[in-house]
């Protein structure tokens, strides 16, 4: 972590006032059905790729997305270590022609691991992985359904990725990154792991990666201020390498402006003591202590999707 540095993404091409139609479509999240997304991710034991959880976790992220209307669904494999990795890829595209770029990007890992219990065998031992990154996947599926039934609020096309393998030091991410054709497509990447857990404060860090990133990252502090939404403390965290291990890294490395929203990065302190049940067996949904910080962190993350795709 370094100092900030200048912004090189573009301003909005137009004033950032708040938006009746932001502000009402990010009303629509449902945090119920946000809790039966986790339940159903959760119920799988593990969605460790070693794990035979993983395929029925799979095959629920399908049954979800394929009864989206509207939408196109795409499978992405990659291999690591002779594992199979799934990346599930949803996009959402405007009414009207697709644009060649300015595309935006909202992730999260599906993937879970339990490496931090004694006596750990990712084929059999439990990792049911609520907070990371149940939340973040189960916030998705609800900005999938609500962007789908909101095409003409787009200009531009919203891809919503969910990654395997992120515990395998992102693995799935950086394929999905290397398979790109230059120039980029995508203006803006956004990331979310880990956002349910901090029993003190409504806290997120924001990691944002190198400065080509540090205008995305203002458009995040803004958006929580002008919508209201409330994450507080919005912590900027300055990331100059992959060693975060965040699907946001092979983006932002790449070039591409990329946040992670993520509960917090890095060691406890006074606004923060820590989930303890990280990568154990213990990620129940009973370590989803903020339910209300979950809520917040789906409506940011959508707030600047749909800010940024309406340009
Ligand atoms: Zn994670």
């Amino acid at each position: 972590m370094t100092a900030p540095a200048p912004s090189t993404f573009p301003p909005a091409a137009r004033p950032l006032a708040a938006t009746p139609p932001v502000a009402a479509l990010i009303a629509q999240i449902n945090a119920y059905k946000m809790d039966d997304h986790l339940r159903a991710l959760v119920a799988a034991g593990s969605r460790d790729v070693r794990h035979a959880g993983h395929a029925q976790a799979v095959a629920y992220l399908y049954e979800q997305l394929r009864a989206v209307p509207g939408i196109e669904v795409q499978t992405h494999l990659a291999a690591y270590q002779g594992q199979r990795l799934e990346n599930i890829v949803a996009i959402i595209d405007p009414l009207g022609p697709v644009p060649p770029g300015g595309w935006v990007l909202v992730s999260a890992h599906y993937d879970s691991i339990a490496n931090r219990t004694p006596g750990w065998d990712p084929r059999v031992t439990a990792a049911p992985g609520a907070d990371d990154n149940a939340t973040g996947t189960a916030a998705l599926l609800e900005h999938t359904r609500i962007l789908a039934a909101n095409r003409s609020a787009l200009r531009t096309r919203v891809v919503v990725a969910f990654f395997d393998g992120e515990e395998l030091f992102y693995k799935g991410s950086a394929d999905f990154v290397s398979k790109l054709t230059k120039p980029y497509a995508y203006k803006a990447a956004i990331n979310l792991d880990m956002v349910g857990f901090n029993p003190i404060t409504d806290r997120l860090d924001l990691l944002w990666y190198l400065p080509h990133s540090a205008g995305l990252r203002d458009r995040v502090a803004a958006t929580n201020q002008r919508y209201g939404i409330g994450v507080s403390p919005l912590n900027p965290l300055y990331a100059s390498d992959g060693s975060t291990i965040m699907d946001a890294a092979p983006f932002g490395l790449a070039g591409i402006p990329s946040i992670a929203l993520c509960q917090r990065y890095g060691g406890n302190d006074a606004s923060f003591p820590g989930n303890s049940t990280f990568h154990t067996s213990n990620d129940t949904e009973a370590s989803v202590t903020n339910r209300g910080l979950w809520l917040k962190a789906a409506k940011l993350t959508l707030a600047v999707a749909l800010e940024l795709a309406a340009e």
